[in-house]
């Protein structure tokens, strides 16, 4: 192990091994830790997993097809921590232990795990798993209950349902999938219904003993992951969410001052960052890799034009349903000036040539046209959200969206016909 390095980073998911190549490209010697296989919750039980679920056709197809693309992906990864400028170090990195520490900057990116309900029989009742117990079920369960109707939630409910699994979705809130808007959540769990899904909405779990099921999915959100790092040692306190607290640039806060920069360094800024899930911003891999960016730019004393604000998100359900920007609560909420803008997949060629024209589209707009959001579902939700993302980081109105000529027959003319309205 080389006693120098230029930057330290801690753990190899979608934020660390971001980090790594990128800061190893600008021409940094990055030590990397990881104490399990690189790829992180996202390659590895996450994102690739779940979304090699979504689609396969049957739940034996899943089983076989996952861990092919997992190791194949794996296999990237790898590929790209061999850089000359990069070190793995394949082990847990504990502050006051691991000696390095103390030299360089840093960049925690240890990620978060799964949040469990503090009810009787969590840790003891066999039928109970998380996310990544129910990816390594070899069988099918014939009636699967799911506690939490958020995105990881949702994402099983419909491919387990489609498997031909009866999905039981138990939701302590009135809607499902707090973060996009409520007109657009609620349309998706109707049609999800519709498909046989059965949602007991408003409901806390008690008992475990009370839920009739062969398989429950513990799906109630996840939490930073810290435990057993020694950030206490270095003057961290956690925020009451168990996140790192950090500043607009991921630095962490209240963190005790490292070494300054050694002579002819051309870094403006020592210290420590804390990026991705485990600072409980944006629980996502592109937020996650965008933050990577951004830190190692900031060690780097480059300034860069990435727009946390402008953060996409989608859940995987079938349809796809995605969103950026705020929902009309939150708009009504602030007291922000909006105008809304509805389409409907039906109205769409090439949703009708599919046979997918379940699906709805709110584009919000100040009153000037200037674009301030959009969530959908539909088929291909996400693409157009991505859309939309790209035109609100050029800040497009209405009437520009309009004007922009679309290709014939696509989905991405729902929003341009939206535009038109
Ligand atoms: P992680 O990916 O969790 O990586 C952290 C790494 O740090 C791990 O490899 C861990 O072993 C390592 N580590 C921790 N502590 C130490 C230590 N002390 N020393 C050394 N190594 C350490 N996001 C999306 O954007 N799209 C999706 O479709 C999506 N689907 C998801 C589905 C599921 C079921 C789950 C659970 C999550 C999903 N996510 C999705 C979220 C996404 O996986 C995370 O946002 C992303 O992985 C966060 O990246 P990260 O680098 O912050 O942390």
């Amino acid at each position: 192990m080389p006693k120098e390095a230029d930057l330290i980073i801690i753990g190899a998911g979608p934020g660390g091994y971001r980090a790594a190549e990128y800061a190893a490209k600008q021409g940094l010697k990055v030590m990397i830790f990881e104490d399990a296989e690189v790829g992180g919750t996202c390659l590895n039980v996450g994102c690739i997993p779940t979304k090699t679920y979504v689609h396969a056709k049957s739940f034996e197809e899943a089983r076989e097809r996952m861990p092919q693309v997992v190791s194949q992906l794996r296999a990237g990864v790898e590929a790209i921590l061999s850089h000359p400028n990069i070190t793995l170090v394949r082990e847990k990195a504990v502050f006051g232990k691991t000696a390095i520490f103390g030299e360089a900057p840093v960049i925690i990116a240890t990620g978060s795990e799964t949040k469990w309900l503090p009810i009787e029989g969590v840790k003891t009742d066999p039928r109970v798993v998380d996310s990544t117990g129910l990816l390594h079920l070899d069988t099918l369960p014939k009636r699967l209950a799911i506690i939490g109707a958020g995105v990881i939630g949702m994402e099983f409910a419909s491919v387990f349902n489609r498997f031909g699994s009866e999905v039981t979705v138990i939701e302590y809130l009135k809607e499902c999938l707090p973060a996009l808007d409520s007109d657009i959540a609620k349309r998706l769990r109707k049609y999800l219904e519709k498909r046989g899904i059965t949602f007991r909405m408003k409901t806390a779990v008690e008992n475990l003993a009370d839920i009739d099921a062969d398989v429950i999915l513990m799906a109630t959100g996840r939490k930073p992951r810290t435990e057993g790092l020694g950030l206490e040692q270095m003057g961290i306190t956690l925020a009451p969410n168990g996140a790192i607290p950090v500043d607009d640039d991921f630095r962490v806060i209240s963190s005790l001052p490292l070494e300054k920069p050694r002579e002819g360094e051309q870094r403006s800024e020592m210290g420590m960052y804390a990026i991705g899930d485990v600072n409980g911003r944006q629980m996502l891999a592109h937020a996650a890799e965008m933050q990577a960016v951004h830190a190692v730019n900031q060690i780097l004393g480059k300034s860069d034009g990435i727009r946390f604000d402008i953060m996409p998100a989608a859940i995987f359900t079938e349809p796809e349903a995605a969103c950026v920007g705020p929902t009309e609560d939150q708009l009504k909420a602030a007291g922000i000036p909006y105008i809304v803008k509805k389409s409907f997949w039906r109205a769409n060629g090439k949703a009708l040539a599919m046979g997918e024209t379940e699906g709805m589209l709110k584009l919000f707009a100040s009153p000037e046209g200037l674009i301030l959001g959009c969530h959908a579902y539909g088929a291909h939700a996400s693409d157009i959200i991505q859309e939309v993302s790209v035109l609100m980081c050029k800040h497009t109105t209405m009437e520009e969206l309009a004007d922009m000529v679309h290709i014939h027959p696509t989905l991405s003319e729902i929003l341009k016909a939206t535009a038109e309205n």
